[in-house]
């Protein structure tokens, strides 16, 4: 299949540059504590030599940058860091990695004491320093409020996109380029459209493409195929990561099911046919990442699928997340959320808590909840 690709600038990352043409690089996250040295070490190899152009770790804290500095040595992956509400931390990790990840949504707590463009000067400043790229990584379930309440709450849409636009421009006025951008959603249509949305007005800019929170695989794997084949195979996307919840100690698949998909989109064996059935229960869960707070996570994210299979005709979202870093604000969208605590759930009905329960009294908890969810949808009362 011939694809035309967006005229993007050229962005490097290490020893790999996308964008301007070259391959699409996939990427991957490590899901170990990452103060466990010689476990996220041994992960980001087994990424970097099944194809990871970039293996991203989640560094929280100065210990955690400790343990980067150690990584760094030890692992010929192209290295990335998330940075969430403390940038500052910016400082400490920008030296031992090729990326920086921001979200633009984390930015805006805390502004009277540092407004967010101070915040992003800082560590566009640092990125420069050390050679780094950047990636301005816009999510759904964190958007700056402000954006939000300047559109229909029907529209998650321009916000995020809004957003993003803002971001370049002023990350541009610094005279800084070596940036791309990602607009992650956990609904594929909402994926597509607010790439290609922003491609119309940024077609310079690298994109970063994934369906957040996909869940497991197969379904997973899915959702994001259908994104991707409707973004790529119109020359949208240079890198991507398809996010999956699996078990650890975690193999590379989702590098496997990223190349899977971008070769059978190149090779025109597209399965657009295939859609994703929004009339039915599905099931958003996170990847999960080191700082996840309790291992029982990923099981749990089996279990609620197993247990809620009896739904499955219903059109109900049900999101299982692993951390109070996105757990709270990413279960707001769903029906029913649920978010992980070191010895509790977090149980939600859309954005109302509903209390924690134990990992061994949630299921029937959720249950509870999701028959009368179904009854009120239908109609009747519960
Ligand atoms: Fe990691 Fe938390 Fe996001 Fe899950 S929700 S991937 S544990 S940051």
């Amino acid at each position: 299949m011939s694809i035309q690709r967006n005229p993007t600038r050229p962005v490097t990352i290490g020893s790999i540059t996308i964008g301007d043409g070259n391959p699409i690089a996939v990427q991957s996250m490590t899901a170990t504590k990452t103060q466990d040295v010689a476990a996220t070490v041994e992960q980001a190899e087994a990424l970097h030599e099944r194809g990871a152009g970039v293996v991203r770790i989640a560094v929280d804290s100065k210990k955690d940058a400790e343990a980067l500095a150690e990584i760094r040595k030890q692992t010929k992956a192209n290295l990335a860091v998330d940075l969430q509400e403390n940038f500052k931390l910016a400082e400490l990790v920008a030296p031992h990695v090729d990326k920086i990840r921001y979200n633009p949504g984390h930015l805006y707590h805390h502004a009277r004491e540092t407004p967010w463009e101070e915040k992003v000067r800082y560590i566009i400043d640092l990125a420069g320093e050390h050679s780094c790229a950047v990636r301005i990584g816009v999510n759904c379930g964190s958007v700056d409020p402000a954006k939000k309440e300047k559109y229909a709450s029907d529209d998650s849409i321009t916000p995020m996109l809004e957003s993003a636009l803002e971001h370049c421009e002023l990350v541009d006025s610094f005279g800084f380029h070596n940036f791309v951008v990602s607009l992650k959603d956990s609904d594929p249509s909402k994926v597509v459209e607010v790439n290609r949305r922003f491609a119309e007005q940024r077609p310079d800019v690298p994109l970063h493409l994934g369906v957040t929170e996909a869940g497991m695989p197969p379904e997973g794997i899915i959702k994001t195929r259908i994104a991707f084949e409707q973004l790529i195979g119109k020359g949208i996307g240079d890198t991507v990561r398809v996010s999956l919840t699996l078990p650890n100690p975690r193999k590379p698949e989702e590098i496997d099911a990223g190349r899977e998909i971008v070769e059978d989109i190149y090779a025109g064996r597209v399965r657009s046919v295939v859609r994703f059935d929004d009339t039915k229960l599905n099931i958003i869960s996170c990847p999960s990442c080191s700082r996840v707070e309790n291992e029982a996570f990923v099981d749990l994210a089996a279990n609620v699928k197993e247990m809620t299979e009896y739904a499955k005709e219903h059109a109900i979202t049900i999101a299982v997340m692993g951390c109070r870093v996105n757990g709270p604000g990413e279960t707001d969208d769903a029906d029913l959320g649920l978010w992980c605590g070191p010895a509790k759930v977090n149980l939600k009905k859309g954005e109302e808590p509903l209390g924690a329960f134990g990992y061994d009294e949630i299921l029937p908890k959720l249950k509870a909840e999701l028959d009368a969810l179904i009854a009120e949808k239908s109609g009747s009362t519960a």
